[in-house]
């Protein structure tokens, strides 16, 4: 396991109050920044040395605070970093990196950071708690990787626009490539797309939709049928329309997540996987589970498969797809008989030939992984 730094960035919707605490922390940082600079010009000016210590600067913001008492009313770290910011620019600049520091504007003063102390900057859902600033609303367009720590924490305003950005590291895997010749056929597994569960596989594993997910969904129908009890354009039939857009925000990104998060599951541990080439709208036609199908759409399937089929092949691995008119359902895989009218409602069928007991998806599963296997030997 490897450690990076990473960045991510989210747009931020500060209401009216939160903006004007904003402003008034970049006011501040602005501030003790212009001021201390002026302290480091002037000393440089009596000897072209380099003469200032970081722990003096540091040590003289307490006293700066005394002179200007509404300095200790924004966030304090936020103060100390542009401290430190400024003792870094002095410092580059005697390191022949970069020029004399110069004032800061307000045009062109962007962000402050602060850091993350104890969980002082933390997500709520589809808000950000910062110091001093409060829970900010905010898009949290993509879930943060598991093992994304992070420690810094800039503020920044752009035109109107206002972004937070989390710093800090995260663990990678360096993934161990395959050769071809190494691929093995035991190591495949067969995938009958559902649309309830995502995928059955042939050893009658499922995804495992996260509870959390589920749980969005059951809420999403629940707030859409109040909807529809509602008088459109009322005051009551917007704002429920605008909870109900929140919650799909939620929802699309747990699913990416979700969907990324099984796709590599699959793609790091076997070595093939066996999937139909269906055309996506007959799916679901022929699932009667709508109310999922709704959500788990036609799209994420598409973008499901592309991250699979991306994933394997990074990885020397491969993803194959079955004729969609490979009769996936309705074969017994014990006897090869195939039952023509098998209908889309039976979930469950005994095979008369051979008197298997089937379930349908992870018969279809079965099937899907032995035409799989049979395509690559042919193809070897
Ligand atoms: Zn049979």
């Amino acid at each position: 396991m490897n450690v990076i730094k990473r960045t991510y960035r989210f747009r931020l919707y500060p209401d009216n109050y939160q903006k004007e605490l904003i402003e008034k922390t970049l006011g501040c940082s602005r501030q003790i920044y212009n001021a201390f600079l002026s302290l480091c010009k002037s000393e440089y000016e009596k000897d072209s040395k380099y003469s200032v210590k970081k722990f003096d600067l540091i040590k003289l913001l307490p006293k700066y605070k005394e002179e200007y008492p509404y300095l200790k009313e924004v966030d304090s770290i936020a103060l100390q970093q542009t401290v430190i910011h400024l003792f870094d620019a002095y410092l580059n600049f005697f390191r022949g990196k970069t020029k004399f520091p110069v004032f800061k504007k307000k045009k062109n003063d962007y962000g402050y950071t602060t850091m993350n102390v104890n969980n002082s900057v933390r997500i709520i859902r589809n808000e950000i708690q910062i110091p001093k600033i409060g829970r900010v609303k905010f898009v949290y367009h993509r879930p943060l990787p598991e093992s994304f720590v992070y420690s810094m924490v800039s503020v920044s305003r752009i035109g109107k626009y206002y972004f937070v950005s989390l710093l800090g590291e995260e663990e990678y895997q360096e993934y161990q490539k395959h050769s071809k010749d190494h691929l093995d056929l035991a190591n495949s597994i067969g995938l009958d797309f559902s649309l309830a569960n995502l995928y059955v596989s042939d050893s009658k594993t499922k995804s495992n939709m996260p509870k959390y997910y589920e749980s969005s969904l059951t809420k999403l129908a629940k707030e859409q049928r109040k909807l529809s009890h509602m008088v459109k354009g009322s005051s009551n039939y917007k704002s429920q329309l605008l909870r109900i857009t929140n919650l799909h925000e939620r929802i699309t990104n747990q699913r990416k997540d979700y969907l990324h998060k099984t796709s590599r599951y699959l793609a790091n541990t076997y070595d093939y996987v066996f999937v139909e080439s269906l055309v996506l709208k007959e799916m679901a036609k022929r699932n009667n589970n709508l109310k999922l199908g709704i959500f788990i759409n036609d799209l994420s399937y598409g973008a499901f498969l592309n991250q699979l089929k991306y994933k394997l092949e990074w990885l020397n691995k491969k993803l194959v797809k079955v004729d969609r008119y490979f009769p996936s359902s309705q074969l017994c895989f014990k006897c090869g008989y195939r039952k023509r009218d098998l209908s889309l409602n039976e979930r469950n069928w005994t095979c008369p030939e051979c008197g298997t007991r089937h379930n349908r998806d992870l018969n279809a599963a079965i099937n899907i992984r032995n035409e799989g296997i049979r395509l690559v030997t042919n193809s070897n």
